[in-house]
């Protein structure tokens, strides 16, 4: 197999960028650019580098070396710590390519050869890139978990439990004369039945790992010039929307990621939604009640002097928002008629910031009620989900009352499902499970 080298640094101009090069003949790579000394086991020196044509200096370097299987990959690792500058760069890399057996790593390359040399589950390896892309608490608390293998255990333990049934059947089909035992049929049965409960309800978790992953969808909504280009701007502490005193100016839906309670939301201004001739208009009309079928949060502003609700936007995800306050005179004491309790929303001023710490608080609450703090991990990848949904098809079609064989057959189907998500499908498993049970001797 080849040895493979990547920059694994940003290219984004900083002090230092690393080369990572994994492989059998790293130690020999590291010697062809002048390392002095002994390359030792999780040991970092410092030397100078050379090109090994000309003998020209490169660079002095830091190297760490981690010696096979105690590394990230499994193989010899080194990581040189060089000064960040694109020609030392450019010049190390050129190097290694031209060394025999040594090539550019591809995406991924180097998490790929830990998971085939068994250094950690596909689970494991696809958290890598969502701690390396966590911008909020949460999103780093599932990433971690994940990157420990909290949520690869799980399917484990289920996919284990899923041989051990099958290991029972198996027995049962290679001794046909036999009857199978009631105390079998009935453990079998209900081991199935736990099982499937089990997978069914970590498959109802309203998908808030996926959430947690990719961000909450949070709109604001309501009719043209109550605010809510002036609550994205607040809430995003930023001028990101254009806020103007002509009717109808958002006419697209604008974004802005914030990070609110440790979670990460995708906040959408859309266009003020009201009876139009105007083309485009109406297209920003349209993409804003798109947009808030799609939403998980949703905040409908209105003019707390003249409250116009479209009650098909309002349900239980909608938080209300009377905005304006400060233009209320007191005389003028609106209720908004019976339709609408002085408890069912939120009144604000965002030009007089009344009452916003009550509202972001709301938000707040909003969201932690659709993502309770829970401790089990989640899941967070569809390709899980869907094993996962075809593992609980399987458990469904599962039955002792017909074929054994075929009863069997589920049982195998669905571990190997399951151990799509880990990466661990050996079904070989199956008959060492069976002999492990055997006495010595047999
Ligand atoms: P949108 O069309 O719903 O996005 O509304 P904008 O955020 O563009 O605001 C429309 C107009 O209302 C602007 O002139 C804002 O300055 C003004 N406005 C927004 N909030 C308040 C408020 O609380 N009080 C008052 N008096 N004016 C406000």
């Amino acid at each position: 197999m080849n040895t493979i080298f990547a920059p694994i640094t940003s290219p984004i101009r900083a002090g230092i960028s690393i080369v990572r090069i994994s492989g059998s003949d790293v130690k020999k790579c590291l010697q062809d650019i002048g390392f002095k000394g002994q390359i030792q086991h999780q040991k970092v020196s410092f030397q100078n580098i050379f090109d090994p044509k000309t003998g020209e200096k490169i660079d002095e370097v830091l190297i760490s070396f981690f010696q096979s299987p105690k590394s990230f990959t499994g193989e010899d690792v080194a990581e040189i710590s060089l000064h960040a500058s694109p020609f030392i760069l450019k010049k190390l890399l050129n190097i290694f390519s031209e060394m025999p057996n040594c090539r550019l790593a591809e995406a991924g390359e180097f998490s790929k050869r830990a998971f085939l040399n068994g250094k950690m589950d596909l689970v494991q390896a696809e958290a890598i890139p969502d701690l390396i892309a966590a911008e909020t608490a949460a999103q780093h608390k599932q990433a971690l978990r994940q990157l420990e293998g909290k949520l690869g255990e799980i399917y484990e333990n289920w996919r284990f439990r899923l041989i051990e049934i099958s290991a029972m059947l198996e027995a049962a089909i290679d001794f046909p004369d036999e009857d199978l035992p009631r105390n079998i049929i009935d453990k079998v049965e209900d081991s199935v039945a736990l099982l499937r409960a089990e997978i069914s309800q970590h498959l109802s978790d309203k998908r808030n790992g996926q959430k947690i992953r990719e961000g909450l969808n949070l709109v604001i909504l309501g009719a043209p010039n109550v605010g809510k280009s002036s609550l994205i701007n607040f809430l995003a502490k930023s001028d990101v929307a254009i806020v103007s005193e002509i009717a109808g100016t958002t006419r697209d839906v604008i974004e802005v990621n914030l990070e609110i309670g440790g979670i990460p939301v995708k906040i959408s201004d859309t266009a003020g939604i009201r009876e139009t001739v105007d083309l485009i208009e109406s297209e920003g009309i349209k993409r804003a009640l798109n947009k808030a079928q799609n939403a998980d949060i949703k905040i409908y502003l209105f003019d707390a002097n003249n409250p116009v609700l479209e009650t098909s936007l309002i349900d239980e995800s909608t938080i209300l928002v009377a905005n304006k306050i400060d233009l209320k005179a007191a005389e003028n004491e609106q209720n908004f008629g019976e339709k609408l309790p002085k408890s069912a929303f939120i009144e604000i001023s965002l030009a007089k910031n009344l009452n916003m710490k009550f509202l972001l608080q709301k938000i707040e609450e909003k969201i932690a009620q659709m993502l309770p703090n829970q401790d089990i991990p989640l899941i967070t990848q569809e390709r899980y989900r869907n094993a996962l949904q075809n593992s609980v098809t399987n458990l469904e079609n599962f039955s002792l009352q017909k074929n054994i064989e075929l009863a069997a057959e589920d049982l195998r189907i669905t571990a190997r499902e399951i151990g799509k998500i880990t990466g661990k499908i050996d079904i070989d498993n199956i008959l060492d499970v069976i002999f492990s049970r055997f006495c010595i001797g047999k």
